[in-house]
């Protein structure tokens, strides 16, 4: 299976990604932690993306690609993977159809998180990040049971340089004007389907492996 979680900042898809990988025993390969990655230990594409991503805007097409590339090319995503972040506009999306169809593959589903903009404001100036394995808590909605300690492997957690009220308003400008076409493209190929995600993460969750399930069932008709 090769999923694409599409949606707004905040819609969860990271926390969704990571579950279902769980889940689905599939690799989690998300553009904005192998862009993370990249600007903590200060490799060249790191320094030329820092900037792009703390003003909020996009990283230009060619380093997320090449990044994204290095990625499949690892062994583990044989058997399928939850991506998360990529595409970000219709020129990646494309991107990632030639990347794909070179390697005999393609996608199967793309999962669009509907969800609504006072829910992506309260999220996302809440998040709570563990800079060790990468989960994400809330203040709020999914406070850790140790002030500012992931409960899953003790990491300290931090909050993202780009959650904040100017930034996140600018990546909601930046996802209104390039991201969302998005669902056209995937709608036209006949790959897209909602799931609301203002709900609770585990609800939402269960909604996504039924409709994977449902979609697995199809294809054994
Ligand atoms: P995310 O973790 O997906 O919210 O991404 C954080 C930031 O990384 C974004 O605001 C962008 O600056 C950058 N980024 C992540 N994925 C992409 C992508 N596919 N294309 C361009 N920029 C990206």
């Amino acid at each position: 299976m090769r999923i694409i979680l599409l949606g707004p900042p905040g819609a969860g898809k990271g926390t969704q990604a990571k579950a279902l990988a769980h889940r689905l025993n599939l690799p989690h390969i998300s553009t904005g932690d192998l862009l993370r990655q990249n600007v903590s230990s200060g490799t060249e594409l790191g320094k030329q993306a820092k900037d792009f991503m703390n003003k909020g805007t996009l990283v230009p097409d060619d380093l997320v690609t090449r990044i994204l590339i290095q990625r499949i090319e690892q062994p583990d995503i044989k058997a399928g993977f939850i991506l998360d972040g990529y595409p970000r506009n219709i020129n990646q999306a494309k991107a990632l159809d030639d990347m794909l169809s070179g390697r005999n593959m393609g996608i199967d589903v793309v999962v669009y998180l509907d969800t609504s903009e006072p829910v992506i404001i309260q999220r996302l100036s809440g998040r709570l990040v563990c800079s060790l394995c990468g989960a994400n808590f809330h203040i709020k909605n999914m406070p850790p049971k140790k002030d500012m300690i992931c409960d899953n492997c003790g990491g300290r957690l931090y909050q993202r340089s780009d959650d904040n009220e100017e930034t996140i308003k600018k990546r909601l400008e930046v996802y209104l004007e390039e991201t969302s076409g998005l669902i056209q493209y995937y709608e036209a190929r006949q790959k897209l389907y909602r799931i609301s995600a203002d709900e609770e993460a585990e609800i939402v969750l269960n909604n996504i492996i039924h409709l994977v399930e449902k979609y697995n069932d199809s294809l054994k008709v």
